[in-house]
């Protein structure tokens, strides 16, 4: 049975230790806590021991979980990690404090429609298919910058950063040097990178926001 508090204490060492490697202020970088699938027998006490940030990947699943936990803890942000129908879209923009994967022009149209509506935005990072992976969400790499400008000019969106999730069977670091690449290219200085494996290549490739599950939580079942 994992200790998720003792998890969470490795974890922030192990992000101070990477950061000083990279000549990197750790407060830089922000732990999104991923706990999808955990309920809150695992959440409340790492909630306790003070993190605020947590990362959901079904809006729905967010949406019943997490509520009942705002109103006992003020000051807590939600991140959405994971890919979203056109009919979410409302639900999301009225719960999360980030969207990390604006991955398509139909989803980015709509967040627009949601932002003006609901006058309330989230922070907003678009999802890049660094692996050219059919069955993965994502903008191509090369088309990251036109997507970008898009979003920004047309749509008005306040894009900050970029997210990846590297193919499985390859190397992150390469995935990750890609992604900080694209967003340099378009004057974006967010980068939403690295999960309980690999955040520590992450960081030190830039990553500001690595997203960690498992590596707190426990193996999901
Ligand atoms: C589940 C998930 C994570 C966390 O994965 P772990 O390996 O458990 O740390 C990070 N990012 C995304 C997009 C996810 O879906």
């Amino acid at each position: 049975m994992t200790d998720p508090v003792a998890a969470l204490r490795e974890i922030h060492s192990r992000i101070d230790i990477a950061a000083k490697a990279a000549n990197r202020d750790p407060a830089s970088i922000t732990l999104v806590a991923v706990s999808k699938t955990y309920g809150e027998d695992l959440i409340l006490p790492v909630i306790e021991s003070g993190q605020r940030i947590f990362g959901e990947n079904r809006v729905q699943e967010a949406k019943t979980k997490w509520p009942p936990i705002q109103d006992r803890v003020p000051g807590l942000k939600l991140h959405l990690i994971g890919p979203m129908q056109s009919n979410k879209v409302k639900d999301a923009v009225e719960l999360f404090d980030a969207i990390h994967t604006v991955d398509r022009p139909k989803i980015a149209e709509a967040i627009a429609a949601e932002i003006k509506k609901l006058g309330r935005s989230p922070e907003l990072f678009v999802q890049v298919n660094t692996g050219e992976e059919p069955q993965k969400a994502g903008i191509p790499p090369q088309m990251t910058a036109a997507f970008v400008n898009v979003c920004r000019n047309k749509l008005e969106l306040p894009i900050t950063g970029l997210m990846c999730i590297p193919p499985i069977d390859e190397e992150a670091a390469l995935h990750f040097g890609l992604l900080a690449k694209l967003a340099a290219e378009s004057d974006l200085t967010g980068l939403s990178m690295g999960m309980s494996d690999d955040f520590e290549t992450a960081i030190a490739l830039g990553a500001t926001h690595i997203r960690v599950g498992s590596a707190i939580f426990g193996a999901r079942t």
